[in-house]
């Protein structure tokens, strides 16, 4: 944990929403903010600490009453922040918050920067930035995948697993530093075998994490996945019945679907945005031609791509030709509209990529379709990923594969009889990444990236 001066100043904001709302919170926190509450509710003197009391919030230079609130104190170290921090619950709405946070500006509090709360948190040592990140995941999540995984980081999943690794590390790093010390001994009293072993085996543990990290950071984008198919093959039907809504204009005219329309949807509770484009062929339309313009660029964006053909038609030499330039493991074909056609053998032969039938009128197949794009999408990680840590951050994949880089070297040096002491540096490098990762020594510029997407007030 970083060890960091007590932040001089106080800092306010108000927690919750603006809008229409029963209450509203403010916070306060930084070693003036019990002064500045009893600027503003002079009757705080004596309540214990973690008590709410029902008081009257005035403004500190005319005395006129704003509100009456549930005011809390949490004195330092016991609070969020880790400094003196109070909590003010006032009648929601745009204006009274608005009023009491001027107060309490007047009192002598600043106006907290976003994420500035959770941020002296992390540089109190009340939480590490793993955890920091999953408290921005629980606000800005939006499927149940990525929640969970946000709760499996809070309660340290991550960072427990990260400090595991890192002890390993640290533990073959002491290991050589013995065989230095005792060099007269004629076998070194640690074999470096030993040392391979144990590095080769953090080495695969890495791996092993890095593997959840495409699909995690999916968690939190959700997979772009782009409806392809000749005009009229069934996708705005099947885009329409992913949804469960009726928001695309559904039309029986061929190439009407002039232009890309996106939707967020989580399927199972995983997270997907579904892209119904125009239909892909050449034409001399120019506002259909831009539509199209639109389709590629999103194809060329996407995780995921459902193709579209007709039950009963054969496959065309464009459909064909389409499929054969997309990745097996990244595309769904769709034989549409079976309600109206069985899918003959030698439709399925002429395409290498297994199908899935679908009528979207009747909603049949949708099952099969949904759980075949959760395993494309998602498949490494299905289950519960509340269960095992999961990298759902670049910056989280950046510094394992960092990590995994320094060890891979450090066991190529040893292949190449290097001395274990100079290879050594590798596994110093491969600890700091992991150090960096927790947040145990870091710079403002990572801090400024994690905290500056935070809300105010958090
Ligand atoms: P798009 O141009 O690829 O988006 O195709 P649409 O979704 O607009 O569908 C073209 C036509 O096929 C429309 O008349 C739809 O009502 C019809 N259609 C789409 N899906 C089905 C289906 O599952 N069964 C039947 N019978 N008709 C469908």
């Amino acid at each position: 944990m970083p060890i960091s001066p007590l932040a001089s100043d106080t800092i306010a904001a108000i927690a919750t929403p603006p809008g229409r709302g029963a209450v509203a919170l403010l916070r306060v926190s930084g070693p003036g903010a019990f002064g500045v509450l009893r600027r503003i509710a002079p009757g705080l003197d004596g309540i214990p600490p973690r008590t709410q009391r029902l008081v009257a919030l005035r403004h500190p230079e005319t005395g006129e009453v704003l509100d009456r609130g549930l005011v809390t104190l949490f004195p330092a170290p016991g609070s969020y922040t880790g400094e003196d921090t109070a909590e003010i619950s006032t009648h929601g709405g745009v204006l009274t918050p608005q009023l009491v946070l001027d107060a309490l500006l007047a009192a002598g509090a600043r106006a907290a920067e976003p994420g500035e709360f959770t941020r002296r948190a992390y540089l109190n040592g009340k939480l590490d930035l793993l955890q920091a990140e999953a408290v921005a995941d629980l606000i800005d999540g939006r499927s149940r995948a990525l929640h969970r995984a946000a709760v499996h980081q809070m309660e340290r999943g991550l960072s427990r697993r990260i400090e595991e690794l890192r002890g390993a590390v640290i533990s073959a790093e002491s290991l050589i530093a013995y065989s230095i010390d005792f060099p007269e001994e004629d076998e070194p009293p640690v074999p470096p075998e030993r040392v391979r072993a144990a590095v080769a085996d953090v080495l695969r543990r890495i791996e092993a994490l890095l593997a959840t990290a495409p699909e995690g950071e999916l968690l939190r984008e959700g997979a772009l996945t782009v409806l392809a198919g000749r005009p009229n093959s069934g996708k705005s039907s099947l885009f329409n019945a992913l949804l469960g809504t009726e928001r695309a204009i559904v039309t029986e005219i061929p190439g009407t679907t002039r232009d890309a329309l996106e939707a967020s949807v989580t399927l199972d509770g995983y997270p997907f945005r579904l892209v119904d484009t125009a239909g892909l062929r050449d034409t001399a339309d120019r506002v259909e031609g831009m539509g199209i313009e639109v389709a590629r660029r999103y194809l060329a964006a996407a995780d995921l791509v459902i193709f579209c053909i007709e039950s009963g038609r054969e496959p065309g030499d464009d459909d064909r030709a389409f499929l054969a330039g997309r990745d097996p493991a990244r595309t769904v074909v769709v034989r549409t509209k079976s309600d109206l056609h069985p899918v003959e053998a030698a439709d399925e032969a002429a395409i290498a990529i297994p199908s899935v039938s679908i009528a979207a009128t009747e909603g049949t197949g949708l099952p099969a379709l949904r759980d075949r794009l959760l395993q494309l999408a998602f498949g490494h990680i299905l289950g519960d990923p509340g269960e095992a840590p999961l990298v759902t951050r670049e910056r989280h994949a950046r510094a394992l594969r960092h990590a995994r880089d320094e060890i891979a070297s450090f066991i190529a040096a040893l292949d190449e009889q290097v001395p274990m002491e100079l290879a050594a540096t590798h596994l110093r490098a491969a600890a700091g990444a992991m150090e960096d990762l927790i947040g145990a020594v870091t710079v403002d510029d990572v801090l400024d990236r994690v905290f500056g997407d935070f809300c105010v007030g958090k």
